[in-house]
């Protein structure tokens, strides 16, 4: 038996929906029409709709006879089910009055802490309908418009073009917003906090909508470096034009992943909001490259299935890529490629090797995998070839779903070069073909070089390899192996190098004191978080020195140098006396849900290696066992049991879980 698919029979096309929020019981209440056309005649159609309340009997307009009925339903918990005689090429509006305590997919943070005060979506992989009356079915694809109310001290945003706002009532108004195209339900999204925003335009006219904290305003710059160049560049080198209104990009506090492509509205984590030092070790260039190319790939052609998952992760890490080769160069390109090869092959060596339309998959596989696949196959067929596939796949198919199938086809009427083989190899095996894009990759000079510098054998050479003028990466490579034979010379050479001896070189010759020191002065945190360990490490004498000497040092949003400043500051016992209390205070204050996890996840890690949990730190760490980012979560579970087996813990923390 075949079961039928909602799709098959009725065909959902427009939603109106109005949502407003309590911030204090954390909940969303709303009024939600979905007009449907129906393709057979049946008595129930229903909407996904996980827990939640219909405050109001559901009601129907016939447009038959423009007549609105209260008609039957049946709320399982996660569906609602509509009774009604619908008939064949008639259209309806649903009208559904709801309130729910979302389990997730929409999240409320910061309004019981000090945290910025955010309301935030993510529906990939969690369902819409924890919030929105709608459809987990990705092949049923509606033209959403959202009216949002909130407190007008607040930026409000979500997909398409905010049409209109209303008079303020009471301090709240209400913010509508409108889409021309339909979309699955899982890029239905919307940001609520405190923003201002940046706004340029593209070549083509398409305004691209930048926002930031207000106390941000010197990271705009780095933060969102290339926006407008690799927008331009996708442009014209995926040949479609961008389909949606207008593309925002917005940063939100505990962020459950790198970033998330809703449709026209790409939110990210505020851990990559960054200035511009931090930039040169952890930027969002690459996940600003890739979410914007979703927007094609992904949003306006959509997996049918987990099966096609490659055509959204593998096209979108692929033009990512070529987004940035744009911007950084070849090298770069060939690199990332490399990288990318070299965990495919780990994840082979370890057994773990999965073929790209297995659903269950590894993201390795989808992401690093489906964008060797798609940078193998324009070799072989050839630049124009591959454009045009690209090309006439995105419009024959667009604002619907699709399968490889799909894809495989477009490939085969614009080239008479035979691919059955070549699909078959990387579609179908679980083997990544490691040998063979070895051989691509060195046609690279630079990979080339790289794969001829080594010093795994430490032999004379390495002196040679060291003077040399070989790039970033081949110099870091033998600086890797043979960090005893570094010299004076190699600390002339750039920031990426001089990163690798700040890395690899931990036992510091005294004939290279000085050279040392100047790292930390580096634009680099990733090269000051290191520098200033080993030397705090190999010179006990010039510790004092150290520290003064650095800080007023954050480092990145996770502030990884002030931590281990506060850390090394608490360890040396001559230095500041009198602040002591106030810096063990400063790193306790960071495990508290104030901060951001990566900041919570770092202060617990030195408590761990300090050996040292007052009772603040520890209820902290309980309260994070209960933490919506899986990650996060985990972490503080898998800490709360090892420390549950220390006899000074034991106790408080059992107190504590019960309370
Ligand atoms: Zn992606």
């Amino acid at each position: 038996m075949v079961l039928a698919q909602q799709t098959d029979y009725v065909d959902f096309t427009f939603c109106k929906a109005f949502v407003k929020f309590d911030t204090v019981e954390k909940s969303v209440s709303g009024i939600v029409r979905h007009k449907f056309v129906m393709l057979k005649d049946v008595d129930s159609v229903f909407v996904d709709a996980q827990k939640m309340d219909i405050t109001n009997p559901v009601e129907l307009l016939d447009f038959e006879n423009s007549e609105t009925y209260k008609i039957a339903y049946r709320n399982d918990g996660s569906k609602i089910w509509l009774k009604y005689g619908f008939k064949a090429g008639k259209q309806y509006e649903v009208i559904i009055n709801y309130k729910v305590i979302p389990g997730k997919a929409l999240y409320f943070v910061g309004w019981d802490n000090e945290a910025p005060n955010q309301i935030w979506t993510q529906g990939q992989g969690k369902y819409t309908s924890n919030w929105l009356p709608s459809f987990d079915d990705m092949n049923e694809k509606v033209a959403f418009s959202l009216t949002i109310r909130f407190n007008n001290e607040y930026e409000v945003i979500s997909n398409g073009k905010k049409v209109f706002e209303t008079e303020t009532v009471d301090g709240k108004a209400d913010h509508v917003f409108m889409m021309e195209k339909p979309m699955s339900s899982y890029l239905v999204a919307l940001a609520i906090g405190k923003y201002d925003k940046q706004v340029e335009t593209s070549a083509s006219g398409i305004p691209l909508e930048m926002y930031y904290y207000p106390e941000d305003s010197l990271k705009v710059e780095p933060t969102y470096r290339y926006t407008k160049q690799m927008f331009d560049f996708l442009e014209q080198e995926i040949g479609v034009p961008y389909p949606w209104q207008n593309y925002k990009q917005v940063p939100v506090h505990d962020f459950l992943y790198a970033g998330m492509e809703n449709t026209s509205l790409t939110i990210f984590s505020d851990a990559f909001v960054t200035d511009s030092i931090g930039f040169n070790d952890k930027n969002y260039v690459n996940v600003n490259a890739h979410e914007l190319a979703h927007q094609w790939f992904g949003d306006m052609v959509t997996e049918t299935s987990g099966t096609h998952h490659w055509l959204q992760e593998g096209f979108a890490t692929y033009y990512a890529l070529l987004a940035e080769r744009a911007v950084f160069g070849d090298k770069y390109y060939y690199w990332r490629l490399y990288e990318y090869a070299q965990e495919l092959l780990d994840q082979d060596n370890r057994g773990a090797g999965t073929a790209l339309l297995n659903p269950k998959s590894s993201s390795v596989t989808f992401y690093k995998k489906g964008a060797w696949l798609l940078h193998m196959l324009r070799e072989k067929i050839g630049d124009f070839a591959f454009r045009q596939a690209v090309r006439n796949y995105l419009i024959a198919h667009q604002f619907q779903n699709v399968s490889s199938e799909d894809f495989i086809r477009e490939v085969k009427n614009v080239s008479d070069v035979e691919v059955d083989g070549f699909f078959e190899k990387w579609l179908e095996s679980p083997v990544f073909p490691y040998n063979e894009v070895m051989a691509s990759l060195e046609q690279s000079k630079f990979i080339q070089e790289y794969l001829m510098a080594d010093c795994e054998a430490n032999n004379a050479k390495c002196d040679y390899y060291l003077e040399a003028p070989l790039s970033d990466q081949a110099k870091s490579k033998i600086i890797s192996q043979v960090p005893e034979r570094i010299t004076s010379d190699v600390f002339m050479d750039g920031l990426k190098v001089r990163q690798a001896i700040a890395k690899h070189v931990s036992k510091i010759p005294d004939s290279l004191k000085t050279q040392y020191e100047s790292l930390l002065k580096d634009d680099s945190y990733v090269t000051i978080e290191a520098a200033l360990y080993n030397l705090w490490s190999n010179f006990p004498n010039d510790r004092i020195r150290y520290l003064d000497k650095t800080k007023g040092i954050i480092g990145f949003q996770d502030r990884n140098v002030r931590l281990l400043w506060l850390v090394l500051a608490l360890s040396t016992p001559d230095y500041e006396q009198n602040n002591k209390q106030a810096y063990f205070d400063e790193l306790i204050g960071y495990t508290a849900p104030d901060y951001g996890f990566e900041v919570r996840m770092g202060a617990f890690s030195y408590l761990q290696a300090l050996n040292l949990f007052p009772e603040a730190a520890l209820a902290n760490l309980v309260n994070a066992t209960n933490h919506y980012n899986w990650q996060f979560r985990s972490f503080a579970r898998d800490l709360v049991g090892a420390l549950s087996n220390d006899e000074r813990y034991a106790d408080i923390l059992e107190k504590l879980k019960n309370s």
